[in-house]
């Protein structure tokens, strides 16, 4: 049996005379930078996500940059985000010289911990960057409540969450990524929703941001030659939002279908000591980025060179905590322990997750999981 982590050749074999045409007719066109399909996709996702403005970037990573950059921070002013994470949530804070407040996640939704947040508020706390993680939202209502009390911008980091709804308290849903300042997504093939090469957007629900955000994204320019701010050339390529215009009409069909295989997971493996299987909250729905387990008893390297003996390939999505980055040494702040980071770094293990995952794989890869524990 052929497994992989993300199949993404089976799935584009589904749609593969719709995106051949759209490739094609870029190319006929010559359209290839602000091409119409890049506004055309802008509105479409603005229509998915309902907020009303979409601007789409190179890559997930400029997004967090140029969110950063809009707000119009200081060097040494902080920003509040999870030591659980990938490295591009932190790594544009450096590189505008804020400084990044490391903060613990919650140990069943490995989400950023709201406690954590308030305890780590100084008189220089400007934002707050909650990443969705693994394709569930963070504890949005009241990080949303706590940002709007100490006047601090909530930046959300959706990369992989793109397609979640989150429901507040008095039943109001809102997508994930359309709840704070501004989100950021990425459009990587591995993503939900990916291209086929790199893409990124930004959202934001303010349009003076929204405006300062599309300079920022065109060399700080307000019209041609005129330039207001230091910004930076990134931009959705014509082919990729052609792409991407094709891939979001089958975005909830493809959760839909991640949903399923997790439920599957779920059944097989939940009496299966040593492991946890993962958490769901419920003021979320979950789009299962990935499909991460708990591995208990230091048996987590063990069980993942075992699988790949099988053929069953598994990730650590993530071995090392940013804390413990050399890059980060010195920029960041700790303000308390991140006991939770550390522990799951060691545990978490995710199995092969993605849109065209069959019941024979799933069953094959958690007969594979059985085996090793007995
Ligand atoms: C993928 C990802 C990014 C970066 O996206 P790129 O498009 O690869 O730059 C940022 N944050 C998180 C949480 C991600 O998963």
């Amino acid at each position: 049996m052929k497994l992989e982590m993300v199949d993404l050749r089976n799935q584009y074999k589904k749609v593969k005379t719709e995106i051949d045409q759209a490739i094609l007719s870029v190319i006929e066109n010559a359209n290839f930078i602000n091409g119409e399909q890049v506004s055309i996709f802008s509105n479409n996702l603005s229509t998915y996500l309902d907020n009303s403005n979409v601007i789409p970037c190179a890559n997930g990573t400029d997004a967090l940059q140029i969110a950063m950059m809009a707000l119009n921070l200081n060097p040494g002013d902080e920003v509040i985000v999870p030591a659980f994470t990938y490295v591009a949530t932190a790594e544009v804070l450096g590189l505008l010289q804020l400084r990044p407040v490391l903060v613990d996640v919650d140990p069943k939704t490995f989400n950023i911990s709201t406690d954590s947040i308030k305890q780590a508020l100084s008189s220089k706390t400007k934002a707050i960057v909650p990443v969705h993680l693994f394709g569930q939202c963070a504890d949005m209502e009241e990080i949303l409540n706590f940002a709007k009390e100490n006047h601090l911008y909530v930046i959300e980091d959706t990369a992989q969450a793109i397609g979640a709804i989150y429901k507040f308290q008095d039943g109001r849903t809102r997508k994930a990524g359309t709840l704070g300042d501004i989100g950021c997504t990425s459009f990587f093939p591995s993503k939900n929703l990916g291209c086929y090469g790199d893409g990124g957007s930004l959202y934001t629900h303010n349009s003076q941001l929204a405006t300062i955000i599309r300079m920022i994204c065109n060399h700080g320019q307000v019209k041609k030659y005129v330039h207001k701010y230091i910004g930076v050339n990134s931009r959705l390529d014509t082919i990729q939002a052609a792409i991407l215009n094709i891939k979001l009409k089958y975005l909830d069909e493809y959760n839909n279908a991640r949903l399923l295989a997790a439920d599957e997971y779920d059944k097989l493996l939940s009496g299966v000591h040593g492991i946890e299987i993962p958490f769901r909250s419920i003021n979320t729905t979950h789009v299962f980025h990935q499909y991460t387990i708990k591995v208990k008893n230091n048996k987590r390297d063990n069980l993942k060179s075992f699988l790949e003996k099988q053929g069953v390939p598994a990730m650590i999505y993530y071995p090392i905590p940013l804390n413990k980055q050399e890059a980060y040494n010195n920029i960041c702040r700790i303000p308390s322990n991140l006991s939770i980071t550390e522990e799951l770094c060691n545990e978490v293990l995710s199995l092969p997750m993605h849109s065209e995952l069959t019941q024979d794989q799933i069953e094959f890869i958690t007969n594979q999981i059985k085996s090793f524990f007995n």
